[in-house]
């Protein structure tokens, strides 16, 4: 990581952990969501469990909760995905990071390396989240790039993927630039570009990094650590 000058960031359980009762919070909300936007298009409501169901597979299958119920009743995928991110409950954001978080991020800035997030979710979803999280001052809008801006490309893909739908709205060299998320699935595309591989493993769920991922880190501030210490480390 000695010679990166670029860090896209993946957001929701990236950037910020997850609160513990997160499942819960989601599944009422995307209920609410695609029962609101059946019934603004004239459509009868669906019962909560096959919601919940159905919206679950739908993240298995293409990593989006609402795309399923959006294609299988003809739905505008805009305005599934306004309503989704604005109905969204902050309370899915746990604990308020470290202050040196902020200040890591700012310091990797003062080096060089620049940062942009890339997030299946809304740029106005990624704001309040970055609000909270106090890092708002540090992400301006033309740092967020969202799925809406990948023409629906999805990172994982790696035909045609998000990640070359990126490149061409925020030009990058991928032998310079580093990924981190906290998906495993989310770096598949990544790796195969060439990008350095980060997976954040708050749940230590990993012994080893898996094969496509080149650093794995507990937590966001670890991984700024290691990018700020190997920098020092290069300038001696
Ligand atoms: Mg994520």
């Amino acid at each position: 990581m000695k010679d990166i000058n670029l860090v896209i960031w993946d957001l929701d359980g990236t950037k910020y952990k997850h609160h513990d009762h997160m499942q819960d919070i989601f599944d009422n909300t995307i209920v609410e969501v695609v029962n609101k936007v059946l019934r603004d298009n004239g459509a009868d409501p669906l019962p909560h469990q096959e919601i919940k169901e159905q919206a679950h597979q739908s993240f298995l299958d293409n990593g989006l909760s609402w795309k399923f119920f959006s294609e299988k009743y003809a739905l505008d995928p805009h305005e599934t995905f306004k309503t989704y991110n604005e109905m969204m409950s902050l309370n899915i954001v746990d604990s308020a990071p470290s202050k040196n978080y902020k200040a890591q991020i700012q310091n990797t800035k003062k080096i060089g390396i620049e940062h942009i997030i890339y997030t299946h979710g809304s740029r106005e979803w990624a704001k309040r989240v970055l609000k909270k999280i106090d890092l708002h001052e540090e992400f301006a809008d033309d740092t967020i790039f969202d799925i809406s801006h990948t023409q629906w490309a999805l990172k994982h893909t790696s035909i045609d993927s998000g990640y070359q739908k990126l490149i061409a709205l925020r030009p990058f060299e991928p032998k310079t630039t580093v990924m981190v998320e906290d998906t495993e699935r989310g770096l598949i595309a990544a790796k195969d570009m060439g990008l350095t591989t980060i997976l954040i493993d708050r749940d230590k769920a990993h012994k080893k990094a898996p094969s496509h991922v080149d650093y794995l880190y507990n937590c966001p501030e670890e991984f700024l650590h290691a990018v700020l210490k190997e920098n020092q480390k290069s300038e001696t």
